[in-house]
């Protein structure tokens, strides 16, 4: 395992991998990592010759100071976790290796699907995302980048930011990785009081539950009332809850075959953030 703390020294160092002929894997992430994490690690190290990940808590993307100071950092746990299930470059960089002194995001038009759901209760959120991840992907240049599915609206976002900006890179969406009881896992949940810790599974429960309604039959209305109704007899605040097609993100009001669907939700635990959805 090498760790790397400044792309003038990775990029070039990959660059001569790729020019022998290996393929490069690459997992943006935060920190903190769990299995979730790990699963996409471990798929890019069975897909590539060579597997690089990225930890960066990135400002850029928290609209919310206390957010951003909140975010748990585990980084030699982290890189001890990498080692472990055989990541071969680590790359660690300040922010001032990705951005220059008083850098903002870059303003994107998505055509629209930036604005709902996280981009309409985290304004600004998908600029922060897509500028550090085109900076991450142009840092690295790997033949394929992992994405997890629990950011679905993020993949969408990414793959779009990729066809604008003409990076050459395969994007490879992965499921969620949820914990036995059902609950997504993230970083986000060793900051759970124990009790939330233990409800926390009702909110995949819910999902599965609109999932089984839909196959009944019910409208989107129907089955996002009988989710508003479970939420407001829990424990957790629902944010929103949003049934919309996997391309453009939109509202839909009817199911139909030939247009994949899903359920999107976020629900507060105490000041805790979660976040999930499910394919329909
Ligand atoms: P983060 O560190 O939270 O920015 O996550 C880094 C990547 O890991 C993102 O692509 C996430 O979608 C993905 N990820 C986080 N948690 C999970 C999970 N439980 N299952 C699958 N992917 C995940």
């Amino acid at each position: 395992m090498i760790v790397f703390t400044e792309k003038e020294k990775l990029t070039p160092f990959i660059q001569n991998l790729k020019d022998e002929g290996k393929t490069i894997g690459f997992l943006p992430t935060m920190g903190a990592l769990h299995e979730g994490h790990l699963s996409l690690a471990k798929a890019s190290i069975q897909e590539n010759d060579y597997t690089v990940v990225s930890i960066f808590v990135n400002p850029t993307q928290f609209n919310n100071l206390e957010d951003l100071e909140k975010y748990p950092r585990t980084e030699e746990k982290d890189i001890e976790l990498l080692t472990s299930i055989g990541v071969d470059y680590v790359y660690l960089p300040s922010v001032a290796d990705l951005y220059t002194e008083g850098e903002v995001a870059k303003k994107y038009d998505f055509g629209g699907i930036e604005h709902v759901m996280e981009g309409e209760f985290r304004p600004g959120h998908f600029d922060g995302v897509a500028t550090v991840v085109g900076k991450l992907l142009r840092a690295v240049n790997p033949n394929r980048a992992y994405f997890g599915e629990k950011d679905f609206q993020q993949i969408r976002i990414v793959q779009e930011m990729v066809k604008q900006e003409q990076i050459d890179v395969t994007i490879v969406p992965m499921p969620i990785f949820r914990a036995e009881t059902g609950l997504a896992l993230s970083s986000r949940n060793m900051r759970l009081t124990p009790e939330n810790l233990e409800a926390a599974p009702f909110i995949f429960q819910v999902l599965k539950e609109a999932g089984e309604l839909k196959n009944q039959g019910q409208t989107p209305a129907e089955v996002k009332a009988y989710v508003e109704e479970s939420f407001a007899q829990s424990p957790f605040e629902l944010e929103y809850f949003e049934i919309t097609d996997e391309e453009k993100l939109q509202p839909i009001s009817t199911f139909k075959s030939d247009v994949k669907a899903r359920g999107f939700v976020v629900a507060y635990a105490g000041d805790i953030r979660l976040i999930d959805n499910i394919q329909f």
